[in-house]
């Protein structure tokens, strides 16, 4: 983590943790959904928009992995949805939304969001709704990321995380130099236990019967920007960066100020392959 990087403390810990940046005044900060089924590189996408647009990493998968090494003390509920987890099926609502509006001040925050795994079922998506209405706050764009159910299951079977830095690789598109040593710390790699075949499969199901109504739910509201997630992560961002671009100058966006569009990353604009049955 870099000295200005943002530790997330209060999405971490909860809401009486103090984070290590407090984020510049903006007339409008950023605040992102990120929806897509497992694999897709959310995490990745979220970590790369949020660096460039200022806003926080909001992931709950990595809150509830955060936990699970220790965190935040393991209250009960924490530990069950745990068990959920490994499992690879999703936490219950009542867990999940117990965390989320505990961090209403994440969602708050002046320096805007990225949320990443947040909502995946519809009674979180209206839940999130009312928090956002309740608070006078309002989603900016959905960015939706498309990518064939096989290339799904061959980019999560592949994944290795470094246990310590949680460095990701995977097994043949992106192999450490010394097999099962995280390049960047010398740490053991790992498989993420909802990596296996077994939970992929549950993971996979979970999203296709849960998840994604919410595209229709956020086309709905005309915030659904579907993007292609086919490529290398940078491929992927720059297609993200284009499809706000788009929706600034030419979209739902077009009440945002002119000048937050986001120059020099129109080049790499491609069409998304919308009518890919196979896509998830
Ligand atoms: P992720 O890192 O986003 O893939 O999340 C990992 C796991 O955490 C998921 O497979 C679920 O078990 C759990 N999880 C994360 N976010 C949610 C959510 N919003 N609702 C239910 N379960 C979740």
């Amino acid at each position: 983590m870099s000295a200005e990087e943002n530790d997330r403390a209060a999405w971490f810990k909860g809401p009486w943790a103090k984070c290590s940046v407090l984020p510049p005044f903006k007339e409008r900060p950023w605040r992102l959904v990120l929806l897509g089924a497992p694999g897709v590189g959310k995490g990745t996408q979220a970590e790369l928009i949020s660096r460039r647009l200022h806003g926080c990493h909001l992931s709950t998968g990595d809150l509830f992995r955060a936990a699970n090494n220790g965190c935040r003390a393991g209250t009960p509920a924490v530990a069950e949805a745990l068990r959920y987890m490994r499992q690879g099926e999703l936490v219950p609502d009542s867990i999940v939304w117990e965390l989320a509006r505990e961090r209403t001040g994440c969602i708050r925050c002046r320096g805007g969001f990225v949320l990443d795994g947040l909502p995946r079922t519809l009674a979180q998506a209206q839940a999130l709704q009312e928090l956002l209405n309740k608070e006078c706050i309002s989603l900016d764009a959905v960015l939706d990321y498309e990518l064939p159910r096989d290339q799904i299951i061959f980019r999560l079977g592949g994944r290795r995380i470094c246990e310590a830095c949680k460095a990701v690789f995977h097994l043949t598109q992106c192999p450490p130099s010394v097999p099962d040593l995280c390049d960047q710390c010398g740490g053991r790699l790992i498989q993420r236990e909802d990596d296996r075949p077994d939970s992929i499969a549950t993971r996979l199901d979970a999203y296709q019967h849960l998840t994604m109504p919410l595209i229709e739910f956020y086309r709905n509201l005309n915030l659904l920007l579907p993007v292609s997630a086919i490529g290398s992560p940078e491929e992927v961002f720059a297609r993200s960066i284009a499809a706000l671009e788009t929706a600034i100058t030419d979209g739902p966006l077009r009440s945002r100020d002119p000048r937050d569009a986001i120059a020099g990353l129109s080049d790499h604009r491609e069409n998304s392959p919308r009518n890919n049955d196979e896509l998830l």
